[in-house]
């Protein structure tokens, strides 16, 4: 059975959500283990999993927010001569010229302190290893020790984790998921500060297709490795848009239908209690996101919504959208319901008089109950892989 040790992400700073935030972690862990025989134990400050499936493990914590650092150890009893044995024979067949040992005591009552544990080990190395010398500033190789109230942990191999906040720690969000590059992105940020995300896509059959719909459920599943079982709700934008497209001003066009689906997105929301809403959406990218085009489409609604793109340069999201393993599906070119209707020459600057006069044209209420209450919810995680979606819906 090996030991891996986990220390915990940015949770020092919520003094009074800790155990809540420990607790919540533990179960996001047990979900992504699922299927492997491990065993969990965990204090206010580390969590130690036993398993004998340790790389796999270590490749899945890598995916789980809320881990500062993955840490394999070997878990020792507390006893100094048996502590420098494991550390000279870990040294054995390495060609390092330089170490340094640290020890971290957290058990206050163990007689040793770090410092003269430091020194205790370093003694009996540089006994056995003739060619070895210690460097404080900069070594070959930092040997960690902790000292804890059960036991003495050696590190043997450290990962970064994912940081952020553990998913479901600051409630349930709604993501507008389109099919490009930056949606999945910003919903990947918001899963990192804790947000459990569910989806929502606009859809207009037949003007755009079942693939562009497949996509978005593979983007959909891409972040699901990070979340927590999201839903998508498909909603049925065909109508909405055509009745823009025949009875308004075509310039006004991509601004209206944009506050059409912030309308949409925050019934879905508040009916389902999802505290906010993201989107991906980038100050100055393209016409819709001027500030004035933010401004106009927001107008619609006082809830709040999270954009956690607003200031990324696009080199930069997609940097993060190849991290993720999101760019190659976001780059399949299959059109979505906004570049079919796409006009010459999108507003830029939307007045919002203008806007009003241009719905009050239309008689939208009718059709905006109905994209509603007609909405197709699909499970994610009972999506299989032959994307049969039929059975879905
Ligand atoms: P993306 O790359 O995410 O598609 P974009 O740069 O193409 O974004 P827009 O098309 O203006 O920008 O959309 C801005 C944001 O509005 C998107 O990031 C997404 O959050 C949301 N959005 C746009 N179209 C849809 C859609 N069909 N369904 C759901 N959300 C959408
Ligand atoms: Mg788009």
């Amino acid at each position: 059975m090996e030991v891996i040790l986990i220390k915990y992400g940015d949770l020092y700073l919520k003094k009074d959500n800790r155990n809540f935030f420990i607790k919540t972690l533990k179960e996001n862990i047990e979900n992504k283990l699922n299927g492997l025989s491990f065993e969990i134990k965990n204090d206010l400050s580390r969590m130690f999993i036993y398993t004998d499936n340790t790389d796999e493990v270590i490749d899945r914590l890598k995916e789980v927010f809320g881990i500062y650092e993955i840490v394999k150890v070997k878990e020792l009893d507390k006893d100094e001569e048996l502590i420098s044995n494991e550390v000279i024979e870990f040294l054995k067949d390495k060609d390092y010229k330089t170490f340094k040992i640290e020890t971290k005591r957290s058990d206050k009552s163990y007689p040793i302190t770090s410092m003269e544990f430091n020194k205790l080990v370093a003694t009996k190395i540089l006994k056995t290893y003739s060619d070895l010398k210690v460097d404080i500033h900069n070594p070959d190789i930092k040997i960690e020790i902790e000292i804890r109230n059960n036991s003495a942990y050696l590190y043997l191999d450290k990962y970064e984790g994912l940081k952020g906040y553990p998913v479901r720690t600051l409630g349930k969000g709604l993501l507008m998921l389109s099919g490009g590059i930056d949606s999945p992105v910003a919903g990947y940020l918001a899963i990192k500060k804790g947000i459990k995300l569910n989806y929502i896509y606009f859809e207009s059959l037949p003007h755009t297709s079942l693939e562009a719909r497949n996509k978005v459920i593979e983007l959909a599943k891409i972040l699901e490795k990070y979340n927590d079982h999201g839903k998508l709700y498909v909603v049925n934008f065909t109508k909405i848009q055509e009745a823009i497209y025949k009875n308004l001003k075509p310039d006004y066009l991509i601004t209206i239908m944009r506050r059409m689906m912030y309308r949409i997105a925050e019934s879905i929301a508040k009916k389902n209690k999802f505290l906010t809403i993201i989107n991906g959406e980038s100050v100055g990218q393209v016409a819709s996101q001027t500030l004035t085009s933010i401004r106009a489409v927001n107008d619609v609604t006082n809830y709040p919504i999270i954009r956690p793109l607003a200031c990324f340069d696009k080199e930069e999201i997609i940097t993060i959208s190849k991290r993720i393993g999101a760019y190659e599906t976001s780059i399949l070119p299959y059109e979505d319901c906004c570049t079919v209707f796409v006009p010459k020459h999108p507003v830029i600057n939307p007045n919002l008089s203008i806007i009003y006069e241009e719905e009050s044209k239309y008689d939208f209420e009718p059709l905006l109950n109905e994209a509603i209450e007609s909405v197709d919810i699909i499970k994610l995680n009972e999506v299989n892989n032959n994307n049969n979606l039929e059975e879905y819906l």
